[in-house]
């Protein structure tokens, strides 16, 4: 993670020869008390296929979310490229990579996490592929109890690292973070050659931001008043909304 703050500019419109990569949750979307409560923009809905003509296809959504979740959350949409659980999986134009099966001792740290869960309403756990999330922004109570059970995780599994954020926290392999996945992304048509630009919210985005920077592109923080790689900002993700529809109307004008 950089250390050098943001100078507090809205980035450029976006170019017909960029390659936008969008964190979901607190970018596009505004959170929600839980995952399953946030709801798409219709503007956005039907914003987001003129983007990809305007950009020959080059747009992908880069989430923590799975896959499936981002395909129930956007439908009826039919977005072709995504990368689910920080790259985890991904889903592009040339096909697709599936997350990893989990394996028993897997399963049974999700079914210890939900137990600890059940005690504290709001409190939720999601698992798959090697990918453990535990959330608390509903139910703060629960954060010392989730805390503690990850680092005892980390302990018993071999290969994953802890992802601290302020209502949650991740398990996730090693190796695995959203700037590998756009790094994976810009190798492919109809990314490669392409500006890419990534706009994310959270300390999960951070890798997502250097990888953008390597390729001199442009990096956007939502919000946040931290330390941050990223050399744009916009506040929130109603000004995110508004950039792109001002990226389109430009477009539309010319
Ligand atoms: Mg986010």
């Amino acid at each position: 993670m950089g250390s050098e703050s943001t100078d507090d500019a809205a980035p450029p419109l976006i170019e017909e020869d960029w390659a936008v990569f969008l964190d979901v949750d607190g970018s596009l979307a505004e959170h929600a008390p839980t995952p399953s409560d946030v709801r798409i923009d219709p503007q956005l809905m039907q914003a987001l296929p003129k983007l990809a003509e305007l950009c020959g296809g080059a747009v992908a959504l880069v989430s923590g979310r799975s896959i499936q979740a981002l395909d129930d959350l956007f439908a009826p949409l039919d977005i072709a490229a995504m990368a689910g659980l920080h790259g985890l999986e991904r889903r592009g134009h040339g096909g697709a990579h599936a997350a990893p099966e989990m394996g028993a001792d897997f399963l049974e740290l999700a079914r210890q996490a939900e137990a600890i869960a059940a005690e504290y309403p709001g409190a939720l756990v999601e698992y798959k592929g090697g990918c453990l999330f535990l959330h608390w922004r509903s139910a703060p109570d629960a954060a010392a109890s989730f805390s503690s059970f990850a680092e005892r995780v980390r302990e018993q599994l071999a290969g994953h690292r802890l992802h601290p954020g302020a209502h949650g926290i991740e398990i996730r392999p090693i190796g695995v973070d959203k700037g590998i996945a756009i790094a994976a992304f810009m190798e492919e048509a109809p990314f490669r050659g392409r500006r890419p630009v990534f706009i994310g919210d959270d300390p999960a985005d951070e890798p997502g931001f250097a990888v953008v920077n390597a390729f001199d592109g442009v990096s956007v923080l939502v919000g946040g008043d931290r330390p941050t790689s990223a050399r744009y900002r916009l506040d929130n993700p109603r000004r995110v909304r508004q950039w792109l529809f001002a990226s389109l109307d430009r477009k539309q004008a010319a």
